[in-house]
């Protein structure tokens, strides 16, 4: 398999794409994540190291969501979260589907089961389960609104 930067450069060859030292200042970083992050976070975290804008974050997110370096997780709250493909594997999601609150966890045997299942005509990647319910803070108060 290659590298997240090989990835990278072959795409940008590939699509006549101008070289930047900013994309790959992203990819170094979003690598060195060790969970999951927002387009926010990241603006907040580079900004000590280098000038760098949000949009220019942003595009750069969207172009490595496309050659998929990284997944947008679904039902987030109020603003998306990421995580490179590269450690997505290792984990599953429980997502509240009130608030968007997203918890990772690990599951050797829901890993073991998918890595089995194999398709005809799709080449798995990665896996990663989510699962769908209401967080802690949340239940109460789905509870009252029902009463
Ligand atoms: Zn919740
Ligand atoms: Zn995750």
């Amino acid at each position: 398999m290659n590298s997240p930067l090989e990835i990278l450069n072959a795409y940008i060859k590939r699509n006549n794409l101008r070289h930047t030292y900013e994309r790959e200042r992203v990819l170094e970083h979003i690598l060195s994540i060790n969970g999951h992050f927002t387009i926010l976070s990241l603006y907040e975290e580079m900004n000590k190291d280098i000038p760098i804008s949000r949009g220019s974050i942003y595009n750069t997110i969207e172009l490595f969501l496309k050659i998929g370096l990284v997944v947008r997780h679904p039902f987030a709250g109020a603003e998306a979260e990421y995580e490179t493909t590269m450690r997505a594997s290792t984990h599953h999601h429980r997502i509240c589907t009130s608030c968007g609150a997203i918890k990772e966890f690990s599951d050797q045997k829901f890993s073991k089961a998918i890595k089995n299942r194999t398709f005809a005509s799709f080449q798995t990647q990665f896996h990663s389960i989510y699962i769908y319910g209401l967080c802690k803070k949340c239940q109460p108060k789905i509870k009252k609104t029902k009463k």
